[in-house]
């Protein structure tokens, strides 16, 4: 068991996508063979190890409830401020619609993942603009402070990412991380979301999308003949931020503006609203560190539960290394 748990590990350190091409490198290589105890087990066991993984989710979920328990431990500060988003992973399989170019339409039982489906990527740095995948699409909370991937969701490409946001969110606070705010790309930017988030208390940092509203300026603070009001403060509890006249002069010179989605707790203009915007860009690192340093990228399995037993084991293995790593082992 110690030795398949350890080639589950080594899968993801040394990125190879299938058992055959883990088994063979621990054969071949002296020191791995010694770190996994001397043995190094058949791949026929590790597929036998797969499926009993593939039944005993829950065994998977609390693995992770552990590990991120005793990262928390470390790193009290984890978890106070999260990132959330999506990212779209290729299948296995060939998604296209005909068999060949203008061929004939293929039969649903020719689609070799069932599961796959074509959904859009948003654009990186190296591919400037988004485009379609086939494939399955990984919904990640990630923390701020540290980087670390809290709570995961693995679902079809197509499925969109604003219902699974509040789940996220959910399994975050159940992992017990305080997720006090939470920022997110304009995908987001729905008032189901604001709603949902303010609900649970945690305070969503998303760029507003321009519609309609946004182009008249209702999400602009009040004018009046002495200048823009200022903010005053946010009442957490009551729901609503305290805006007030620059200069005090007018008969009623400050009021309490409802959360929504055109005017936020954390009001859009202010220095914390940027710098918790700016804490975006550890979940998009850490979709590039599972993606290219764990091989996360990679899929050689079809069907959803095999994905997301791809997907767990990766970021398993990414947060044990990082908690051997605080601890001082190589
Ligand atoms: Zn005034």
């Amino acid at each position: 068991m110690r030795a398949l748990v350890g080639l589950a590990i080594a899968k993801s350190l040394y990125q190879r996508p299938c058992w055959t091409q883990i088994v063979s490198l621990a054969q071949e290589h002296d020191a791995l063979r010694q770190a996994l105890g001397g043995e190094v087990p058949s791949v026929h066991a590790c597929y036998r190890f797969t499926k009993k993984l593939i039944k005993y989710k829950s065994l998977r979920a609390d693995c992770a409830d552990r590990l991120l328990a005793s990262l928390k431990e470390l790193r009290p500060e984890m978890g106070e401020n999260i990132a959330i988003d999506g990212s779209a992973l290729h299948a296995y399989a060939n998604g296209h619609k005909t068999t060949i170019h203008n061929g004939r339409e293929r039969k649903p039982e020719e689609f070799s993942d069932p599961d796959a489906s074509w959904g859009h990527q948003s654009a990186t740095s190296t591919e400037g603009r988004g485009r379609s995948i086939y494939g399955h699409r990984l919904h990640m909370a990630a923390c701020t402070a540290t980087d670390l991937p809290v709570a995961w969701h693995l679902s079809t490409a197509r499925d969109s990412e604003k219902p699974v946001a509040s789940g996220l969110l959910d399994k975050t606070r159940q992992r017990g991380f305080a997720a006090q705010t939470c920022a997110m790309d304009k995908g987001y930017d729905a008032e189901s979301t604001y709603e949902e988030f303010e609900a649970r208390d945690c305070h969503p940092v998303i760029p507003l999308m321009r519609t309609g509203f946004v182009k008249q300026g209702r999400h602009l603070p009040h004018e009046c003949r002495h200048g823009t009001w200022v903010f005053g403060g946010s009442d957490y509890k009551r729901k609503a931020a305290k805006w007030r006249c620059p200069t005090g002069e007018c008969e009623v010179s400050n009021r309490w503006v409802p959360a929504s989605r055109l005017h936020t707790l954390i009001p859009r203009t202010t220095d914390r609203w940027f710098k918790l915007k700016r804490g975006r860009s550890s979940v998009e690192r850490e979709f590039g560190r599972l993606k290219d340093g764990y091989g996360l990228r990679t899929i050689r399995v079809r069907g959803i539960e095999k994905v997301r037993l791809h997907a767990d084991l990766t970021i398993l293995t990414r947060l044990a290394s990082y908690l051997a790593n605080s601890r001082g082992f190589q």
